[in-house]
């Protein structure tokens, strides 16, 4: 019998930005909801100002002759206006994807050819990589738009760039004045069909293969809203923590997670959000203990980081109340290194689980409960799971057994985007995603996750997806095959290569850091091969030629043990 959630809400019926917003006129707080860690006095968005800018945008998208369904990919860092064009861009009618801002060219052009993006809004420090990206993808520079940190935006500077193919013009460039932008009504919608349209396309490798575009609709992003809302309100002093909660993003706004929790949820519920361009450790401690933060959003590097690192204690931190992890596997050790750093009882790290394909999350750990364990906590409303231990997912394992985790549920993805194919491998006929993730359930309905079934592999919580660099390693000179699995050292998870040499002479370890090095300069930092390039005579693979990566991993764990 599949574990249901212990909750049955109702999810509203509308778009998603009638979810965030109301309606095109409603009155909204003008209190900030968006501020910059850098200048926060002068640069900041309340919600009115976010529908404001959001509407501007749309209106001016259609006026440029964005049509219902074009994706636009923005190529950036967090900026308070990352939002903005998440949100104009879906109040529109268009499809938002964001790519990850530290991509070279190959990824970049990938994801633009693949969601067959029509528009590219790329950060100034970036231009150069967007531009040899665009070209690729065949996208012209009248296409192409220059989206700065946000200073320029706020001081009413243009940010240009003549090109040979023509001038890049700044994103404001595409907003329409302050009056069309009010007079700009978002087509409202109620119908499954309609509640059905995509909006947003996230890069997600899944359970196998490359990077594919999930379909989040505006159903997938309302209901996920509403059910990590949900959970958040079961917190017993709820209506208090609203007036008082700060949260700080250096989460990437291109991932899901950042997307979903600071881009919708936090102005959703009230909460501003501090919004720091990219993550950097020192920083991030200033900003929290500057604006007393009281809801951090981590990831496990991070909760090690701050555990481990002397500097956390130099900082005043006493704001903080709740600390949250999610996006790869965490242990309670680190949580309860981290937890010494406040007096004893005050902070409980606590996880959630999910995945690109499940809008953001499926689990969390209860607000009013205490986590003893690394269990990522107990399914959101209206989620159902199974734990399965065959393909089919008809054998469901007894109760505290181990199997793979399959979720129904409205969040759940429409699909991969244009791949019918690992659509269908990804999510049985009758609505259910198989996960990948193998887990198990205690008896209260905590998940604990132990393991992956699939091949992907999370360095520091971002996605690297084994196919991708194997298929660049067989272009190397040297390589006649190659396999790319995680090894985990010192608590990190890294990508590693097995290598068949094409000669044995060139089995060296010279050969193998010359291949490290070569594809270090073809991919973005985290996909580099810092788990190892180890030369093995055969890759083992099953008779249809599908690489065995648990003999792979079997055999790393051997030698770890030996050295
Ligand atoms: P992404 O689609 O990038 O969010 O990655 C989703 C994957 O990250 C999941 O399928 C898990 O393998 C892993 N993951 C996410 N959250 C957790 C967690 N709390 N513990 C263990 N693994 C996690």
């Amino acid at each position: 019998m599949p574990i249901q959630s212990r909750w049955q809400i109702p999810i509203p019926r509308v778009s998603l930005p009638t979810f965030l917003f109301g309606s095109p006129t409603a009155p909204l707080s003008d209190k900030p909801a968006f501020i910059s860690t850098r200048n926060p006095e002068t640069h900041n968005l309340s919600l009115r100002d976010y529908r404001l800018y959001a509407q501007r945008l749309a209106s001016g998208l259609l006026r440029s002759g964005l049509e219902p369904g074009d994706r636009v990919l923005l190529f950036s860092g967090n900026t308070l206006f990352f939002p903005v064009m998440v949100l104009g861009v879906i109040m529109a009618g268009g499809i938002f994807t964001g790519a990850n801002p530290t991509y070279v060219v190959r990824e970049l052009a990938y994801q633009l050819r693949d969601s067959g993006a029509r528009y590219l809004v790329c950060a100034e420090g970036s231009l150069d990589t967007g531009l040899a990206a665009a070209k690729e993808a065949g996208l012209g520079a009248d296409r192409i738009f220059i989206f700065d940190d946000g200073a320029a935006t706020f001081e009413g500077r243009r940010v240009e760039r003549e090109t040979p193919e023509g001038k890049i013009r700044h994103w404001t460039a595409l907003l329409d004045s302050p009056e069309e932008g009010r007079a700009y009504s978002w087509l409202e919608l109620s119908t499954d069909e309609e509640l059905d349209r995509v909006v947003a396309l996230n890069y997600s490798s899944g359970t196998t293969g490359v990077a594919k575009g999930v379909m989040i609709t505006h159903k997938n992003y309302v209901a996920n809203c509403s059910q990590v809302i949900h959970l958040n309100s079961q917190h017993p002093e709820y209506e208090e923590k609203v007036k008082r909660a700060k949260y700080l993003c250096f989460l990437p706004m291109y991932h899901a997670m950042a997307q979903t929790i600071f881009c919708v949820n936090a102005p959703k519920s009230g909460f501003p959000v501090y919004i720091m361009p990219k993550f950097d450790f020192l920083e991030m401690l200033e900003a929290a203990q500057r604006f007393r933060i009281t809801d951090l959003t981590l990831v496990p590097p991070v909760v090690v980081a701050m555990a481990k690192h002397p500097a956390t204690r130099k900082f005043d931190l006493s704001s903080v109340e709740t600390i949250g992890s999610g996006a790869a596997p965490l242990g309670r050790e680190a949580c309860e290194q981290l937890e010494a750093l406040w007096p004893k009882g005050r902070i409980n790290v606590k996880q959630g689980w999910g995945m690109t394909e499940l809008t953001c999350a499926a689990t969390t750990f209860h607000p009013a409960k205490k986590s003893e364990s690394f269990s990522v906590g107990e399914l959101l409303a209206n989620c159902e799971a199974k734990i399965v231990a065959d393909d089919e997912g008809k054998v469901e394992v007894a109760q505290g057994e181990r199997g793979e985790v399959w979720v129904r549920a409205p969040n759940v993805m429409k699909g991969y985007w244009n791949k019918p194919e690992a659509t269908r491998e990804t999510l049985t006929e009758d609505g259910w995603l198989r996960t990948g993730d193998v887990a198990y359930v205690d008896k209260e309905g905590h998940f604990f996750i132990v393991d992956r079934k699939k091949e992907l592999i999370k360095v520091k919580g971002l996605q690297v997806a084994p196919a991708e660099l194997e298929a660049l390693l067989l272009d190397h000179p040297d390589v006649q095959d190659a396999a790319v699995i995680g090894v985990t050292i010192n608590g990190e998870e890294l990508p590693r290569a097995y290598i068949v040499p094409q000669s044995q002479e060139r089995a060296t370890p010279e050969v193998a850091e010359k291949i490290k090095n070569w594809l270090a300069e073809r991919v973005s930092r985290a996909k580099r091969l810092e788990g190892g390039v180890h030369f093995i005579d055969a890759i083992p693979k099953n008779p249809s030629g599908k690489i065995m990566r648990r003999a792979l991993r079997d055999r790393a764990a051997a030698e770890q043990t030996k050295a």
